[in-house]
């Protein structure tokens, strides 16, 4: 379903990622583990167009969606239209949920599918609905954000962006903002999508979380793909001495 191939990023003279590759099949769940700065948020970023790659392809069910880098002018590139237009295939959940505070939790589930698809509020009234309960917080749908803990604003906003009907979620670090007490919910709800075979990219500092929700395992070091393979291989059996070196730090 997604293939990124030799990608390269750099901010100014800083080499973020160096030649990622990353495939991803339908209904997997894949982990990105790694130290801070080594760029696993930047892979996911340029994955859903909030960065542009310096090159390699990404293509995502088929579509190339590579972003023609400035002053290159060949046919391998898609046209922003239908990068556009691939995105909307992906939902995005970050470390700050940044749910639009001014807005009641069901108006911010509502708000993408009203605004982006042109839905009409009957229509998605029961999607909402369904998503909320889903995520345990229907009784909660007049409420304001501000007036939630971490790990409810976090389930809102996996909500919100399931609104969009993806086909993929990415998730950078969605419990890193909470308290360790509120993670657990958040996680459950991760796993429950996992469950229901969506395809996910996962980058988190939860090891145990990782291990249980993936089939497979990227370890990531100072932009490179160190190491990859099962739960199995990289927790029991890691090849590589950086793999070794981080889990050790993890414990
Ligand atoms: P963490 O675990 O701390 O979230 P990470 O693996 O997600 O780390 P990235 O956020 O991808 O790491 O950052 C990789 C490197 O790129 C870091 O050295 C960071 O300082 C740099 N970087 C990230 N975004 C930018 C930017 N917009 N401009 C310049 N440098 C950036
Ligand atoms: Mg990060």
């Amino acid at each position: 379903l997604i293939e990124m191939d030799h990608i390269h990023k750099r901010f100014g003279s800083l080499e973020v990622l160096k030649d990622c590759t990353m495939h991803v099949e339908e209904g997997e769940v894949v982990s990105i583990i790694g130290p801070s700065g080594s760029g696993k948020s930047t892979f996911l970023r340029c994955l859903c167009n909030l960065e542009i790659i310096d090159g390699g392809t990404i293509i995502v069910g088929g579509d190339v969606m590579t972003r023609q880098p400035q002053g290159v002018n060949r046919s391998i590139y898609a046209p922003s239209s239908q990068v556009h237009k691939i995105c909307l295939r992906m939902g995005m959940c970050f470390q700050h949920f940044n749910l639009f505070p001014h807005m009641t939790v069901l108006d911010n589930i509502l708000e993408a599918p009203r605004v982006v698809q042109g839905k009409k509020t009957e229509e998605i009234m029961p999607i909402a609905e369904a998503l909320l309960k889903k995520v345990g917080l229907w009784d909660k749908c007049n409420v304001y954000p501000s007036r939630l803990s971490g790990g409810q604003k976090q389930r809102v906003a996996i909500a919100r962006a399931l609104a969009m009907n993806p086909d993929i979620m990415l998730f950078d670090e969605p419990t890193s903002a909470l308290d360790p007490e509120l993670t657990g919910e958040v996680l459950r709800t991760i796993k429950q999508l996992a469950d229901d075979n969506m395809t996910m990219i996962i980058v988190t500092h939860e090891m145990a979380f990782a291990k249980e929700v993936s089939k497979r395992i990227l370890f990531m070091a100072e932009g490179i793909i160190e190491e990859e393979g099962t739960p199995e291989q990289i927790f029991e059996h890691p090849k590589s001495a950086r793999t070794k070196n981080f889990l050790k730090s993890m414990l």
